[in-house]
């Protein structure tokens, strides 16, 4: 893996010595720091971390992971921690990959590592974590950095990797049996966040906002979806992800159009309840219900 290490100014080091976690690599309390972009890194960290580890997660709940900004506190957390992990340069979260450069300890570049490139001339679609199978080999990258940080954890991390990745495989084992055999295969959501979910399932998503969510989508947009619904090429349910304005706009369009409102979470910050597995599964569900799936 190609984990970058980045050296401390020395200036830097007496500055943040004083905060005496720079020096010893953990916490006082003898806890690695890992900070982490989103909420999905964040819980893959825990996962993998458990008691031994202090996880941050940059991106507060409730709101777009897209929208995240950082406090002085918080740009000071990631240049002291230990682990510090995020999706990469693509310009999804630009006040986060500035503050990396700054970072003392390991960085881990999530679509550098994973090789996600991206397209000529298209926006980065940043949103691997909803697909579990991305999800596996970030819990892989975690897992390593916090062997090579933490060496007398080895043991602890490698059990926990397993058990995380154990689970992850039975959410993909979840998601094929119950997507095989559906009556539909487009699916409108609000924001077009689910392109990695839909191409590992041979799905297909219409976006009533695109890959950067919009306080308001376009007309137009608004439109193609209540058609594609209307002539029967797309599921006939509008999926919303949980935010406030998700549902606003998920719940008028679908009553437009006079199909069903399904939630379908984005995961782009820490759920008002459950985890990042027990959303998924209830993703899964809300697919089977609009794509009326038989398993
Ligand atoms: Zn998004």
């Amino acid at each position: 893996m190609r984990v970058r290490s980045r050296l401390i100014a020395g200036l830097v080091v007496i500055v943040v010595a004083l905060g005496a976690a720079a020096c010893t690599g953990t916490s006082s309390e003898g806890r690695v720091n890992v900070v982490a972009a989103i909420y999905p890194l964040a819980w893959a960290a825990q996962q993998v971390g458990g008691n031994r580890v202090d996880v941050e997660d940059l991106t507060p709940p409730g709101i777009e992971a897209h929208d995240t900004t950082l406090t002085a506190a918080q740009r000071a957390d990631l240049q002291t921690a230990d682990v510090v992990v995020y999706l990469g340069e693509i310009d999804f979260q630009p006040d986060v990959e500035r503050a990396v450069g700054d970072a003392g300890g390991t960085v881990i570049d999530v679509t550098a590592e994973l090789g996600i490139q991206q397209q000529t001339g298209d926006p980065f679609d940043p949103h691997l974590w909803l697909d579990p199978a991305d999800m596996a080999e970030v819990v892989r990258l975690v897992a390593d950095a916090l062997a090579a940080t933490d060496p007398s954890g080895t043991d602890d991390y490698a059990r926990r990797e397993k058990a995380a990745l154990g689970a992850l495989e039975d959410l993909v084992a979840s998601f094929r049996a119950g997507l095989s055999d559906c009556a539909f295969t487009t699916f409108v959501v609000t924001h077009e966040a689910f392109g990695y979910l839909a191409g590992a399932y041979g799905l297909r998503q219409l976006g009533i906002e695109g890959l950067t969510p919009e306080s308001e989508p376009s007309a137009a947009r608004i439109q193609a979806a209540a058609q594609a619904i209307d002539q029967g090429q797309a599921a006939p349910a509008v999926f919303y992800e949980g935010t406030d304005a998700g549902r606003r706009i998920g719940e008028s369009v679908a009553a437009d159009v006079g199909v069903p409102a399904l939630p379908l979470g984005t995961l782009e910050s820490a759920p008002a309840s459950g985890d990042y597995l027990s959303v998924m599964r209830a993703n899964l569900s809300s697919l089977e219900r609009g794509l009326q799936c038989t398993a």
